[in-house]
């Protein structure tokens, strides 16, 4: 059976484990050739974590979920302030 998710959730209503799981799923699913290497990971959420963008996981400059973007190789700030 397919997982239903939905797109239209309120923050009170999200399920917090949920969304873990699945973001911890999609990191671990990336190609290595194309994952972030973790010490660069780490340094790369620091920086979101010392930005004032950053609202519950999201960047409010881009609203990219932070650690998916920060997981990928490709992955920029829209500022500038890791790449
Ligand atoms: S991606 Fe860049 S602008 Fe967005 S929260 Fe992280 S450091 Fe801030």
């Amino acid at each position: 059976m397919t997982e239903r998710r939905c797109r239209r959730c309120l923050l009170e209503e999200y399920d917090q484990e949920a969304y873990l799981r699945t973001l911890k799923e999609h990191i671990e699913s990336t190609p290595p050739r194309e994952r972030t290497p973790e010490a660069e990971y780490r340094r790369r959420l620091a920086a979101c974590k010392d930005c004032g963008y950053l609202e519950a996981g999201t960047c409010l400059a881009c609203g990219c979920y932070v650690e998916l973007r920060a997981a990928s190789r490709r992955g920029r700030c829209p500022y500038k302030k890791w790449k």
